[in-house]
């Protein structure tokens, strides 16, 4: 009979990191025991391996042995001019050695989400904001502007752990004070509203500028269909406010193609407010390790995303390092893609050699020229990776035992 154990673990599918969850598990399969959210234990166990999961290694169609896929990947290198590498989510380690990998090959670097970050580091580089952690948020903040619609989808805890906290050290439930600023899906304005004192304010995500205006001065025109009532109550919470926070996840704005006229409001804003109350911006990374992926590149390149190898040195470039747009444009012959966290299919280019050191659960478009299975960290490999407020690195310990090899000890092997 099978041994059942239990475990908490820290889950790495979302950049929460939530450290609380507990499953019980024997060798291959798992499932989440104490979670009431539906959708985190979904996320969780989807990772659980099925017929069609890969664990042993394909060059082509052919299965082979850890040791040929590496070696043809290399030859594959060896052979290709121009090398593009795609983060599609990894652990603090794995990005380590993918960077190592980048400056032996000389190759491009970059993360699928890179183009939701820029909105976010223009403002920080050209004129600044104020950010926080989520602790601060959860025990301090008072009055909570969330900017958005689908936020509560990418971080489905984000009201029990920190709108909502069973306990905060200087906030009552009671006393707290959300709107909810843009289109966000019925079921989770129903969800959110079920805790407390909660107001939505519909209007399109290229409206929150007028918005924010609107709310700044009480001599601006109502073009947006709003109440004076519901103004002149989120300009009253500010006043009254001892510490207001502003979140949002930039990928939400980036089909408006003014995701920075937008944080650029947003962050203005709450600049201006810290002239008589304290007020803070807590931006929500990407799910697949952004933050990781940003903060391991920075110490190591010193830049945050889309560099290139270059004999020892890295350069940087927003534009002719989009690798995600290089491989599209067939300007690389050969790319890299490190997924250990990400169940979307990866769409391959077939006029290239493609090498995918993926979890089991992989999927592509075409068949890669070489497959590598790799362990989900926090699954199958243990590591580290950030926090979306990037104070925190939290560690991921392995529980199941599929018998394959970590994604850093894969990249370590193709040096
Ligand atoms: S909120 Fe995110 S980190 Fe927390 S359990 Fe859900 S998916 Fe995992």
């Amino acid at each position: 009979m099978k041994k059942i154990n239990t475990k908490e673990i820290t889950c790495p599918f979302c950049s929460l990191l939530c450290d609380d969850i507990n499953v019980i598990h024997d060798d291959k399969r798992y499932n989440v025991h104490n979670l009431k959210n539906k959708e985190c234990s979904k996320k969780i166990e989807a990772f659980n391996i099925n017929k069609k999961s890969i664990l042993l290694p394909k060059i082509g169609n052919k299965i082979s042995t850890f040791k040929d896929a590496i070696n043809k990947s290399k030859l594959l290198i060896k052979a290709g001019n121009e090398i593009g590498i795609l983060n599609l989510g990894a652990d603090v380690a794995s990005v380590r050695s993918a960077i190592n990998l980048t400056s032996q090959i000389n190759a491009n670097f970059d993360h699928i989400n890179s183009k939701y970050f820029f909105s976010n580091m223009n403002i920080v580089q050209r004129t600044g904001y104020i950010a926080t952690t989520l602790m601060e948020v959860k025990n301090r903040s008072d009055v909570i502007l969330i900017f958005g619609t689908k936020i509560f989808g990418k971080v489905p805890r984000l009201t029990e752990k920190i709108l909502f906290p069973k306990s905060s050290l200087y906030i009552k439930k009671s006393k707290k004070k959300i709107f909810l600023v843009g289109q966000f899906p019925e079921k989770d304005i129903k969800k959110i509203k079920n805790n407390s004192q909660v107001t939505n304010i519909n209007i399109k995500i290229e409206q929150i500028p007028e918005f924010i205006s609107l709310i700044s001065s009480k001599n601006g025109i109502n073009n947006l269909n709003l109440s004076d009532s519901i103004l002149n109550k989120v300009r009253l919470s500010l006043n009254k406010s001892k510490y207001a926070t502003a979140i949002w996840s930039s990928s939400d704005f980036f089909k408006s193609h003014a995701s920075q006229t937008i944080i650029g409001s947003i962050t203005k804003f709450i600049c201006d407010l810290n002239n008589h109350t304290r007020a803070v911006c807590l931006p929500i990374s990407g799910n697949l390790a952004d933050s990781t992926s940003i903060q391991v590149s920075t110490w190591l390149t010193g830049f945050p995303v889309r560099f290139k190898g270059v004999n020892g040195i890295f350069k940087h470039d927003r534009e002719a390092y989009d690798v995600t747009n290089l491989i599209l444009n067939n300007q690389i012959d050969t790319a890299i893609y490190i997924n250990t966290l990400s169940l979307e299919k990866i769409q391959l280019n077939k006029k290239i050699k493609n090498i995918v050191i993926g979890h089991p659960k992989t999927t592509c478009s075409l068949t890669p020229d070489v497959f590598i299975p790799v362990g989900v960290p926090g699954v199958d490999a243990g590591g580290i990776m950030f926090r979306t407020d990037n104070v925190v690195t939290l560690p991921l310990s392995p529980f199941r035992k599929l018998n394959i090899p970590s994604s850093q000890q894969v990249l370590d092997k193709m040096v």
